[in-house]
Order: C-alpha cells, then structure tokens, then sequence
C-alpha cells in the first residue's frame, strides 16, 4: 500500500480513464480522444472545484512520465483522480448512454447456448431469436476493506436491470464500444433497482474485492493461522506446567482448588482470545459509490425451451454484444445469474444449488 491508501496491484487496474471521461461528460464537460489523450473542456464552476483549468487534457501515466507538461495523469494513486473521486462520493455522477454497434451476431446461438451452459438433467431448444433492447447499469464503487491493514480502490459491478443478473467482464469489454451520452438528467432507475442494486454490491461485492484482493486475504488468513497456533502452543504449555505444579504435592487443598479452577478456565480464554484475533484479521469490507453509468443497448433476445423429461419451460436469453457472450440465467428460486440450470418439478428453472431444495 503506497501513502494515500490505494492498492496498486497490476490486476486491480479498471479503466480508469473511461470512469474520468464519464465523471467529465456527467458534470457537464466535453471530452475528444486524442490517442492514448484526452482533450477535456468543462463548465467553469466544475473547473473550479476541481482546481484545473476550463480547457486540460488528461492521460494514462505512461503518457505523463514521457514528459508531456500540461498532461494530468489519471491513476488510481494520483490526487487528481482522488479529488474527483470525493467530489464524486458527494454526489455520484450518473450518466446515460446508448451503446453503439456496427455489427451484432445473429445467429449461431443454439451453439453458443450449448458451450456456454450447463445442463442438469435437461436439454435446451433455441425456438427462435429476436433483436431486442435492454438495460445494463454499471456502479463504480469505492471500497476500504480494513483488517489490521486497509487496503482501498475501484471496483466496478455491473447489472443487468432487466433480470437482476450481475454481468462479469463487462466493465472491461466497454471501454471498446462506442457510447453516445445523452445529456438530460431524467431518473432511469426506480427505487426497487435500486435497492437490488444494494443488495447486489453488498454480496457480489465483497467476492469481488477479496478475489482481488487475493494475496490480501490470504495474508491476513496466514498471519491469524500463525497467530493462532502460537496461542494454542502457549496455552498447552502453560497447562502443563500448571498440572505439573499441582503434581508436586505440598500446597494445601485450597491453592490446589484454586489452581486447578484457573486450568479449567484456560478454554475459556483461549477461546475469547482466537476471537480478538477473528476481528484483528477478518476483513470488513465497505462500499461507497462513486459512479452509475445506465446503459441501454441493443440486445438479442433467444427464445428458448428447457426441457426435462415431459416437463418443459420456455424462457429467454439474453445476447451481449459488449461481452460478446450470453448474460447468465437468473435463477427462479434464489435469484442470482447461473451458467448451470436444471428444470425443479416445479417448473422453476433453477441453479444447481436450488435444484435440490423444495419450493413452493
Ligand atoms: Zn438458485
Ligand atoms: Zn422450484
């Protein structure tokens, strides 16, 4: 961890320079690609409390260090994009925009269904497909994971709105789509996405960040398992040395009472001292966020029908021309995005670990 707190693992990396165009555009700015640069003009008041000028120009680190004056350099450890990252915390900037494609598959997907899902006890039919719209929402979210270190960065989730699915690599695949921004500020999510959404960062989240967070976690797990074994060989010995005390004879019935009432509390403590160390190295990890970019898209919907025996259940698909690959299914019972499904005997089409359970 450098000075001002963030995590500059090579796989932490998101786009960065995407999530600045669009925290310009949001406020208002006008941003123009200008190779691995960006010209950015923004309104003079946005200017101000972001301390630049009206007219700059941004760019990835490597473009700054080559020397370029005039260039402000947008990483996660710089101040510049930390000053933007408060401004947004105070207010989230929200941005629409249509993704723009010039070309989308349309056919082929009974293969890719077949590739791309598994099966249980149950096979697929395509029945037919269809273009289609749909919405994805994209949250950029500050987190502080904190255990006896912190560790902060970005993560970004994104969401299917239509089914509630989270969609993974799909942050990564846009920075390659043309978007067009659209500039009115009229509220596209209601308050039920929005408390999906919650309910979704706060899970899919914390997955996310301790998956990045790997050797994080796993330091933190190793220093509570040596920390652990150390108590444990600590409190044996003392045990043993308590008893053989006690062996030696010559001390009156009531030390010897009393002795042996503190071995018996020795579990005891132990117990509450592994829990001190539990909340020394366990990670507690929180969220704020610090963008929303809606998206509406051009989809194709897949028609389909899983059968399972005489049983079958048609339902639809969806295609992402961003991933280039077909969103998970949500499923019936438990309601997260799955690649494996199975028909229950009550016609839900469900994950594998629902398939087993009863519902209703
Ligand atoms: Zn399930
Ligand atoms: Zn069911």
């Amino acid at each position: 961890m450098n000075s001002n707190g963030y995590d500059q693992d090579r796989h932490e990396q998101i786009d960065v320079m995407d999530f600045a165009c669009r925290f310009f555009k949001a406020r208002g700015g006008v941003v123009e690609e200008r190779g691995l640069t960006r010209d950015i003009l923004l309104p003079e008041a946005v200017a101000q409390t972001l301390g630049t000028d009206e007219f700059f120009r941004v760019g990835p680190e490597e473009v700054v260090v080559q020397g370029r004056s005039k260039v402000h350099a947008v990483q996660l450890h710089t101040p510049f994009l930390d000053r933007m990252l408060t401004l947004a915390g105070e207010s989230p900037p929200f941005a629409r925009a249509e993704l723009k494609f010039d070309y989308i598959k349309t056919q082929g997907f009974d293969r890719l269904i077949e590739n791309r899902f598994q099966f249980h006890k149950s096979k697929i039919r395509v029945m037919k497909t269809g273009e289609a719209r749909t919405r994805y929402l994209i949250l950029t979210c500050r987190y502080t994971a904190q255990s006896d270190e912190i560790k902060q960065g970005l993560v970004e989730i994104c969401v299917n709105l239509e089914t509630g699915a989270v969609i993974p690599g799909m942050a990564q695949g846009l920075s390659h789509v043309q978007k067009e921004f659209i500039l009115d500020k009229g509220r596209e999510v209601n308050e039920k996405e929005v408390e999906t959404i919650g309910t979704i960062v706060s899970q899919y989240g914390q997955v996310l960040v301790k998956e990045r967070l790997g050797s994080f976690v796993e330091s933190m797990n190793r220093r509570f398992n040596r920390d652990t074994a150390s108590l444990d060989a600590y409190y044996q010995a003392l045990e043993e040395e308590m008893r053989q005390n006690l062996g030696r004879g010559g001390i009156s019935p009531d030390l010897a009472r009393e002795r042996e009432e503190k071995i018996a509390m020795i579990p005891a403590e132990l117990a509450a001292k592994k829990k001190d160390l539990l909340n020394k190295y366990g990670i507690r990890i929180e969220f704020k966020p610090a963008a929303a970019l809606y998206l509406t898209s051009a989809c194709v919907a897949v028609f389909a029908r899983l059968i399972s025996g005489r049983n079958s259940r048609d339902f639809t698909l969806t295609y992402n021309p961003v991933t280039k690959d077909m969103d998970p299914v949500v499923c019936h019972t438990c309601g997260a995005g799955t690649y494996a499904m199975g028909l229950c005997p009550n016609l839900h089409i469900s994950c594998p670990d629902c398939l087993g359970l009863t519902c209703g």
